[in-house]
């Protein structure tokens, strides 16, 4: 059967309709890149943010549109409003978190044997990637009182070891030069074993054990990351950024969400970051319009965002989401008031963003290329990303997709930085 899957929101989300991708492929399904063409539409939704549930309702309704297809909806709006889902069609299977990776036994292809050494390649379609999403935990045991992922995703739950290196490997035997481990809350990972791990130890295995040429860390809560932590930048493999959801710049605001951080001891994660790899991308989220928040609270946010000197950030307006302890929260911001503050910390990211990459005029970046069209002078157009996540737009004779290239920066425009290619780094084929 042709199979179409897609995924709102995160990397997480990312990585786990990848590894769906991956089974149908295994069970002998064709994995289709338009929803128009499928047989079946998998549809891994989320609930972050009232946009996220619109937008994961709107791709379900466009699927169910369509004739003869069996469209199935996972992820965390389908474990948390599964009837809500159900009502849009009877033709939808709505299927738990838990029970996601067992939707491919449904639809078992007669003679064919399944072949468990497949490896693992990018999706067709919009969630096309030379990265692979690598899931190495789920859940949350932390009470953020805005956050409604923790409440979808249940208790924090570590993917063993093994599991994690198994995934690697497959994914670098089917071409990828990138691998991203994956979340809900990443810096968790190895506390529910026993004897407890933590992420330096995985990262650790995973330059030990695997070949991967390259390795970047998601969303890293800013706290349980161990002194050794950052020594192991000292291997060129693993990737110069590091994302750090910081949500409120106001000790104030973070203490209201829960936060088991503050202003101070997250400068202080920084700091540590920046003394072993001074050029260290460093990007965040931030969540404005919290309840409560206030112009004074808005204004020490703004001061210590533009402390950090941020290499990027996330704007999220806040929303109320049904059943977090924030939604009951006296002080609700206008959302006028929500959408002026978040222009005001879009444009201190984008500044940010702006020195960060003029910094790299003139150095070498290398750069794995994550798009390439042939030009009608011959010439192959090469768009991609550093390893300190800029992108980077060059030429080249050759088609030049998912290697890695060294880049020497010649000049900025708006958000890209253009260069000149100046010899491979690293080639699967
Ligand atoms: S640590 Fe992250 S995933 Fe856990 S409750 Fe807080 S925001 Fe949610």
């Amino acid at each position: 059967m042709r199979v179409y899957v897609d995924s709102i929101g995160c990397r997480l989300n990312q990585s786990e309709i990848e590894s769906i991708a991956a089974r149908f492929r295994e069970q002998g399904h064709e994995l289709v890149d338009r929803l128009e063409k499928a047989d079946i539409v998998v549809i891994n939704t989320c609930a972050v943010t009232g946009k996220a549930v619109a937008d994961s309702r709107r791709l379900i309704r466009h699927a169910v549109h369509q004739e003869d297809v069996t469209v199935i909806a996972t992820g965390c709006w389908a474990e948390l409003e599964p009837q809500e889902i159900a009502r849009l069609s009877e033709r939808i299977q709505v299927v738990s978190n838990q029970d996601k990776a067992k939707i491919t036994e449904q639809f078992p292809v007669s003679g064919h044997q399944p072949s468990v050494a497949a490896a693992r390649t990018p999706v067709p379609g919009d969630r096309f990637r030379t990265r692979a999403f690598i899931k190495v935990q789920d859940g949350c045991d932390n009470h953020c009182t805005f956050c409604i992922t923790r409440i979808a995703r249940g208790r924090a739950v570590s993917s063993p070891a093994t599991e994690v290196l198994r995934d690697i490997e497959w994914a670098a035997a089917g071409g990828a030069n990138e691998a991203v481990l994956t979340g809900v809350n990443l810096s968790s990972w190895g506390k529910d074993f026993t004897p407890a791990l933590g992420l330096t130890d995985l990262v650790e295995m995973i330059l030990d054990q695997t070949d991967i040429p390259r390795l970047r860390l998601s969303s890293l809560e800013p706290w349980n990351l161990d002194e050794r932590f950052f020594d192991l930048w000292e291997n060129p493999r693993i990737c110069r950024h590091i994302h750090l959801p910081l949500q409120s710049g106001s000790d104030w605001i973070l203490k209201r969400m829960g936060r088991l951080t503050d202003c101070k001891q997250f400068a202080g994660v920084v700091e540590s970051a920046r003394r072993i790899v001074p050029e260290m991308a460093i990007s965040t989220d931030i969540i404005t319009g919290f309840p409560g928040e206030e112009e004074r609270h808005f204004e020490e946010s703004m001061q210590f965002v533009r402390d950090m000197r941020f290499e990027s950030g996330h704007v999220f307006a806040y929303s109320p989401r049904p059943g977090t302890p924030a939604a009951l929260l006296p002080g609700r911001v206008p959302p006028a008031e929500i959408k002026r503050r978040s222009g005001l910390l879009r444009s201190v990211f984008a500044e940010q963003g702006c020195d960060y990459r003029r910094g790299f005029i003139g150095s070498e970046l290398d750069v794995l290329w994550e798009s390439s069209v042939k030009g009608n002078n011959g010439e192959w157009q090469l768009k991609g990303l550093s390893d300190n996540y800029l992108r980077v737009v060059s030429v080249s004779s050759t088609d030049r997709w998912n290697q890695i290239d060294r880049v020497r920066i010649g000049r900025m425009e708006k958000e890209c930085l253009l260069g000149t290619m100046i010899g491979k780094v690293h080639s699967s084929w």
